[in-house]
């Protein structure tokens, strides 16, 4: 085989919440999360020489070792002696850093793809397992779908898909940091999100609940920051969303819609205000190694 394409799906939180800080410095996190039909496209092509080379257009990704893909190309060649070399292009779809996990999904799908091209034989837990070497979001990218995440990210607890609807997303045209928002997050005085209710809604596929239950604690800090973010939340809901988060540390809000109309006016009315607005399915099924 000289050849693999894989999707990488962009994920969004309907839950976002954090517990502690732990005595590593991480923090101790609770969160649901959904893979969304917002895909990047790898294509990873062998090389004759032992080389990872990165091939993006996008200015905003970097070509070189600081690119989560080509790391997971790395740790799979350092831990199964490969001496082979792969170009990794990568057609970017996902707004990036935006809280949609592009760069991690983008590792995540190296990480399947490289599996199929130097037949390696792991199993989706193995793949996650080195995944949550890479960054926090990679272990749950690597199985996709809808899941519960703790720890730092990188436990994982498989859910059921939620009922299908309309995801409409807005990124405005500016930058978070999601260290920066973490070093600025209180934790005495956050505003949890009950995730068992997630949990229990998805499991009882009650959109309604769903929509009662989304939250995140990181909102309140990237409003302060980036007022525009808030906006972009209060006017979806104007517009008739069921329901508007911000995911991860943003900027990128969506908006979860079941009716048609709705859909569309609150994605042409945000299409005069930012520079990226899409409206997807959300993806639900898990990964399979094919
Ligand atoms: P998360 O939701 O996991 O916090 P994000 O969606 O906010 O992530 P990314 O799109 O992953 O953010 O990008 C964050 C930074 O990671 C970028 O500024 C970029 O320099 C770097 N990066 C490394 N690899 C990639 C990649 N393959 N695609 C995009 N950005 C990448």
């Amino acid at each position: 085989m000289l050849k693999v394409l894989v999707k990488a799906p962009a994920k969004i939180n309907l839950t976002l919440d954090v517990l502690y800080k732990r005595p590593d410095n991480y923090h101790e996190v609770e969160m649901v999360m959904t893979t969304i039909d917002l895909a990047d496209r790898i294509e990873l092509s062998s090389l004759p020489e032992d080389e990872i080379h990165i091939n993006s257009l996008n200015r905003y990704v970097p070509d070189d070792k600081r690119n989560l893909a080509y790391q997971a190309a790395k740790l799979l060649k350092d831990r199964f002696h490969i001496k082979k070399g792969v170009l990794i292009g990568i057609e970017k779809v996902i707004p990036v850093a935006a809280g949609l996990a592009g760069g991690s999904s983008d590792a995540a799908a190296t990480l399947r793809g490289l599996n199929k091209l130097w037949n390696l034989g792991l199993s989706l837990d193995e793949l996650a397992e080195l995944g949550s070497e890479i960054g926090s979001d990679v272990a749950f990218c690597v199985y996709g779908g809808t899941a519960l995440a703790t720890g730092r990210g990188e436990k994982i607890k498989e859910l059921p898909p939620p009922p299908p609807c309309w995801v409409v997303l807005a990124k405005p045209a500016i930058g978070v940091s999601t260290a920066d928002i973490y070093g600025r997050l209180d934790l005495n005085s956050l505003k949890h999100p009950d995730t068992k209710a997630m949990m229990q809604a998805i499991l009882d596929r009650d959109f309604e609940g769903i929509c009662q239950s989304v939250g995140n604690v990181m909102e309140d800090v990237t409003f302060k920051l980036h007022p525009e973010v808030e906006q972009i939340k209060d006017h979806m809901i104007r517009c008739g969303a069921d329901a508007a988060l911000m995911s991860g540390s943003g900027p990128t809000v969506f908006a979860l819609v079941q009716h048609d109309s709705r859909m569309n006016r609150i994605y042409n009315s945000l299409r005069g205000f930012c520079e990226q607005v899409f409206a997807v399915r959300m993806l639900g099924q898990r990964h399979t190694l094919d």
